[in-house]
């Protein structure tokens, strides 16, 4: 039975790029009939907000991406707890005392002979003496895992084999000097306890994976399968890290953007499949596959969520915005032929609104100097509102036979006159909308 879960910290928004790790595994355990758990990573009470918390789940939600159960780190101390005395009995855990200006010095001394900057375990050859006397002048140590120096592989998901040298690795830090569990420790013990059997999660996190491997296997636990998705860049391949901020999904939602149009191009981007626009969560479940994703870094254009928004739109039945139109103010007679007409000609459903105001106001005209004289004559033959079906047939039928101008040279000129603008909806369907014509004067 596949499990898997979504780790994010209560310590900001979801955004795009962590948007990918909650699709994937979603999508796996969903694909599989599994079960997929949201695990809220709160083990540090000074940033671990439950604003967030509930602002992560808000975003699933509105992407809908249901989880199946709920797990906070914080409510499993006790779990941490024990599984820190097990690596203790095991021979894997030592207090080191380095401060962080000392570890600096070392990683650069290590730099400057051209070594890797690994931790060199002198904590190891302490005695308890030095032990003690080190803990009165600086209180508590931190709280290392001692790797077994082998090499750790595994073979990805995504990036295929994997090897790493753990002695190119320093011992994690699991526990801090004040008694706060790390995220490495606290997440071994829920992957193995939760029996997760898949992990999907960003290349940033492959040494972690490499250590944690060896720490589940410390604690005798299962090792899930793994896999690395890339890092999303920007479109010109730049690091998007810094914008992230911008790109959360609380602000994407506030632009309009519609989460089919968001899931569809998170599914396949950086895939070797290409990006559809799908109608539903179910069909994106059926055509997701993890091994079509590639190593290399993913570029993300947030603009290319807007044409994928319009497709959205413009396939959408009126029952679902029903209540978004009447509240904009549109008699309930003509709000199904306005939500017609106005779908095909809006990118959000922000932009019904402008739609509406030109309707009920009418819009400023557009009249080319060359086409003053035929509107002159243009607009009085038009009847004052209420339009029907019939009214724009009627009217350019009275306008040709009165200019001579056919075709474009015709139609043209009026849709400017009318919506103020070259291109728009069918206006045999649009009359009947049109509250007034400023153009008529
Ligand atoms: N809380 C961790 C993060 O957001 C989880 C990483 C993981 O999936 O293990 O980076």
């Amino acid at each position: 039975m596949t499990t898997t879960r979504f780790a994010p910290s209560p310590t900001g928004y979801i955004h795009v790029g962590n948007l990918r790790t909650a699709l994937f595994n979603y999508l796996i355990a969903r694909k599989s009939g599994g079960t997929f758990i949201l695990r809220l990573d709160d083990t540090d009470p000074e940033r671990s907000k439950q604003e967030y918390a509930d602002a992560i789940m808000e975003d699933l939600e509105w992407l809908g991406l249901t989880w199946d159960r709920v797990e906070k780190q914080s409510d499993r101390l006790d779990r941490y707890h024990a599984a820190a005395d097990e690596l203790r009995d095991k021979g894997r855990f030592y207090e080191a005392f380095e401060t962080p200006t000392e570890l600096d010095l070392k990683r650069k001394k290590q730099l400057n002979m051209g070594k890797p900057p690994v931790y060199d375990r002198s904590a190891l050859a302490l005695s308890e003496d030095e032990k003690t006397a080190l803990r009165a002048e600086r209180g508590d140590g931190v709280w290392r895992f001692k790797l077994d120096h082998e090499r750790i592989e595994w073979t990805d998901g995504i990036l295929g084999d994997i090897s790493i040298d753990a002695a190119s690795v320093s011992d994690p830090v699991l526990i801090r000097a004040d008694g706060q569990f790390l995220y490495t420790l606290a997440s071994v013990c829920d992957d193995v306890d939760f029996g997760i059997t898949d992990v999907v999660r960003g290349s940033d996190h492959v040494t972690n994976t490499a250590t944690q491997i060896q720490i589940i296997q410390a604690l005798n636990g299962t090792v899930p399968a793994f896999a690395h998705h890339s890092l999303l860049t920007g479109p010109q391949g730049e690091a998007l890290s810094k914008r992230l901020g911008t790109l959360s999904l609380r602000d994407l939602r506030a632009q309009g953007v519609e989460p089919m149009a968001l899931l569809s191009l998170m599914a396949r981007l950086g895939s070797s499949q290409p990006v559809e626009l799908r109608a539903s969560l179910d069909e994106i479940v059926e055509g997701f596959d993890l091994n079509s994703f590639g190593a290399a870094p993913t570029k993300f254009d947030v603009n290319d969520l807007f044409p994928l928004t319009a497709h959205v739109n413009a396939a959408r039945a009126y029952a679902d915005v029903a209540e978004r139109i009447r509240a904009l103010g549109v008699p309930e007679d003509q709000a199904e032929r306005f939500w017609t007409v106005a779908r095909e000609n809006i990118t959000t459903l922000d932009d019904l609104e402008g739609w509406w105001v030109l309707c009920r106001d009418g819009a400023e005209p557009l009249i080319a100097e060359e086409d003053a004289e035929m509107i002159a004559t243009a607009m009085p033959l038009l009847p004052e509102p209420p339009y029907d079906d019939a009214t724009w047939k009627t009217w350019t039928d009275a306008v040709k036979e009165a200019t001579g101008r056919k075709g474009k040279g015709l139609f043209m000129p009026l849709r400017k006159a009318v919506t103020g603008m070259e291109r728009g909806p069918d206006m045999s369907n649009l009359m009947p909308l049109l509250q007034k014509v400023r153009a008529k004067g």
